[in-house]
């Protein structure tokens, strides 16, 4: 992986160690070569992962839609940002652009950038890696609701692992290169249930 997009909030959290572990995840990209692509912003966990990378002498791609360069404050410093028209635009680009994609705690934001990932992904429109970092159990409910999923017949159990999960960025990192993703067949018949 050259590139990988992080979606992540654009607030810091109620607790230090998800700014720590966003930080972490820049300085450990920029360590091993692999570029970041991600919203822009200089606020929030956006920020933090952003300047870690930079701080290591890494690349940060930024894309940013230009009617919230002043609401989630453009971050000033990148390697490069690109000022693009729609939140749709927006994301197209950061997938565009990766090889592989991280998603730190967020809010509704990060989720639906995951979630439209993950869809893209079950509708065989990408292959690429898509990694959960599961700091500090921030994301048990969601891994509990995806099981769910999955039980109760709405998710095919190989789509429910295209959602590669873990706590430790080494280990996320090394599951992501070892991705192969599902054969594609969205709908789920009835022996599959
Ligand atoms: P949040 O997780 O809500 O803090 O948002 C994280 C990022 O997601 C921010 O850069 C938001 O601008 C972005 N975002 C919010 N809503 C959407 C959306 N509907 N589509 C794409 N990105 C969004």
């Amino acid at each position: 992986m050259k590139r990988i997009t992080v979606f992540c909030g654009s607030s810091d959290g109620s607790e230090y160690i998800y700014k720590a572990q966003a930080a972490l995840l820049g300085k450990t990209l920029a360590t091993r070569e692999i570029e970041l692509v991600y919203g822009g912003a200089k606020i929030g966990l956006m920020g933090a992962v952003a300047d870690a990378v930079l701080q290591y002498g890494g690349k940060v791609t930024g894309v940013l839609p230009y009617f919230l360069s002043g609401k989630e404050v453009a971050h000033e410093g990148l390697t490069e940002l690109i000022l693009v028209d729609t939140m749709h635009e927006r994301k197209a680009l950061m997938h565009d652009l990766c090889d592989g994609i991280i998603a730190l705690p967020g809010g509704y934001g990060t989720m639906e950038e995951l979630f439209e990932m993950l869809t893209w992904g079950q509708l065989g429109l990408h292959n690429k890696p898509i990694g959960l970092l599961n700091i500090n159990g921030y994301y048990d409910g969601l891994i509990e609701l995806i099981q769910g999923m999955a039980d109760k017949g709405f998710l095919k159990k190989a789509d429910q692992k295209m959602l590669l999960t873990n706590d430790n960025i080494d280990k996320l990192l090394a599951n992501m290169s070892g991705y192969i993703a599902p054969p594609t067949n969205k709908w789920i018949t009835e022996e599959e249930m």
